[in-house]
């Protein structure tokens, strides 16, 4: 298995103090394997690296070998871009380090969100994580990120302050705003196509009080539940994020019968005093038939419990748009259209709240989100003769709330068959492509979303 100037993929495993896994190999398989299992990696090797000094030298070894690098901590993010690369797992690199009189956190590249707001909780700070524990923070930090407290402190890339990061070269560095802002701002929401990242310092945000929790009632309530959702959104304070659902639930014994039925939910967080997120969110109240209400005070780590999403890996479709209005019509079609026959092949579709301060452009590629809601569409692809049921549904949907889509996709919910140009306006993908071609000149780097054609 030569590549170029001789050297192999082979040889990784004399220079790396984590593991190499090659194809045939037992292990490989699963190593290879991502956490949405609806997408099949088929790449060259992969190295689990041990730290920073394996991360440099499996960069350097794959420019020699002219072969790319693709970095992956769990793979919700997966693409068979990454097809044909060395597939860096960050697994192993779960530090995290709180200053919590900077409220700051150094997170190693493979920490997840839920490890996260554990630690951040015991100083009453949080994270900008978004709604599942599991995800990895470095990938949904690079792409954007829509977190729980967006609408107060904007999109999650902003909160990024500095990388330790290696380049395509092979070299450790740290980029900050004041070295290198250029690489700064195509981190902060432009992907993994720019350097192989080890470790993120991100701003933590005081919630120390926090309020919260899923209200459950059956779908077939759902006019009524988003009537109540529209009416808490239309004037909501920036701490106050809510989501409205519509969920299939597969049919488990660990649930308790009422709640196995197609629900209707709205989730909710209050960044602030309980018991003004209990005035706040006393819409809810009036909505008949509810079956179970999980509103109350919670701490930063509980909040990846809200929407209780799946943590073990799973065979995923995901279509994500975003609303250039949501209007009574738009919550209408989007009910006429999903509601009332029920949502299946899905088994979810989720609206979204933005605005705030994720119209509040950050200082990096993932700009600003001007669009007010978000449309959020997921099948659960076990068989794979449901993938085409679950794409014809989506579309079904998307096309007849088309005159109220924007057109454009928030860069972390790509669909794995996606494009980055789906995500990006034309002149920050322009600007991208030119920090790439600068930056990354041999293209050792591959992102699930490359940026480039
Ligand atoms: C159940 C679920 C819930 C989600 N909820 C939210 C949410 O609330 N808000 C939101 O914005 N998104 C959400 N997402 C989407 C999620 O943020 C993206 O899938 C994101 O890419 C996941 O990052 P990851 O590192 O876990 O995934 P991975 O698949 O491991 O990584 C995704 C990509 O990030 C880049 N990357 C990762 N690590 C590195 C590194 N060390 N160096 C360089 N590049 C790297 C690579 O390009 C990689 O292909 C959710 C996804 C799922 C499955």
């Amino acid at each position: 298995m030569n590549e170029q100037n001789g050297a192999s993929v082979e040889d990784l495993r004399n220079i790396l103090k984590g593991q190499v896994l090659l194809p045939g190999e037992p292990g490989f398989e699963a190593a290879a394997a991502s956490w949405d299992l609806s997408v099949r990696q088929e790449v060259r090797a992969v190295a689990e690296i041990a730290d920073a000094h394996d991360a440099a030298a499996v960069v350097a070894h794959a420019r020699r070998a002219g072969l790319g690098v693709a970095a992956q901590a769990s793979g919700h993010g997966a693409t068979t871009a990454l097809n044909g690369t060395i597939l860096v797992r960050t697994g192993a690199m779960r530090g995290i380090e709180i200053d919590a009189d900077r409220s700051v956190a150094r997170i190693e590249a493979g920490a997840r969100w839920g490890e996260i707001q554990a630690q951040a909780a015991r100083h009453g700070l949080t994270g900008l994580c978004g709604s599942a524990p599991v995800v990895s923070a470095t990938g949904y930090l690079l792409g954007g990120g829509l977190s729980w407290f967006g609408r107060k402190h904007g999109l999650a890339a902003g909160s990024v302050r500095a990388a330790e990061i290696v380049d395509a070269e092979g070299v450790l560095r740290r980029v900050t705003q004041a070295d290198d802002p250029e690489l700064l701002w195509a981190l902060r929401g432009g992907g993994g196509d720019f350097a192989l990242v080890t470790a993120l310092e991100i701003d933590l945000y005081p919630a120390s009080e926090l309020y919260g929790g899923r209200v459950i009632w059956p779908a077939a309530r759902a006019s009524e539940v988003m009537a109540a959702f529209r009416r808490l959104t239309a004037d909501a304070p920036d701490e106050l994020t809510a989501w409205f659902t519509l969920l299939n639930p597969p049919p488990s014994p660990d649930v308790p019968e009422a709640l196995r039925g197609p629900l209707a939910t709205i989730d909710v967080t209050y960044l602030g005093d309980p018991d003004k997120g209990r005035e706040l969110t006393r819409i809810l109240d009036s909505v008949p038939g509810v079956l179970s209400d999980g509103r109350g005070p919670l701490s930063p780590a509980e909040v990846g419990g809200i929407c209780a999403e799946p943590e073990n890996p799973t065979p995923i479709l995901y279509r994500s748009e975003l609303f250039g209005e949501f209007t009574e019509e738009a919550a209408g079609k989007l009910l006429d259209a999903a509601g009332h026959e029920g949502i299946a092949p899905l088994a979810m579709l989720q609206v979204r709240h933005l605005g705030g301060a994720l119209a509040r452009p950050v200082d990096g590629a993932c700009g600003a989100m001007a669009e007010p809601y978000l449309l959020g569409m997921l099948g659960v692809t076990f068989a794979p003769e449901l993938e085409e049921a679950v794409r014809a549904r989506q579309e079904e949907i998307a096309t007849a709330l088309e005159p109220h889509l924007s057109g454009r996709k928030p860069f972390t919910f790509l669909r794995s068959d996606g494009a980055a140009a789906d995500a990006f306006p034309a002149e920050t993908l322009a600007r991208l492509r030119d920090v790439k071609r600068r930056r990354d000149p041999n293209g050792v780097f591959r992102s699930n979303f490359p940026v480039s054609d």
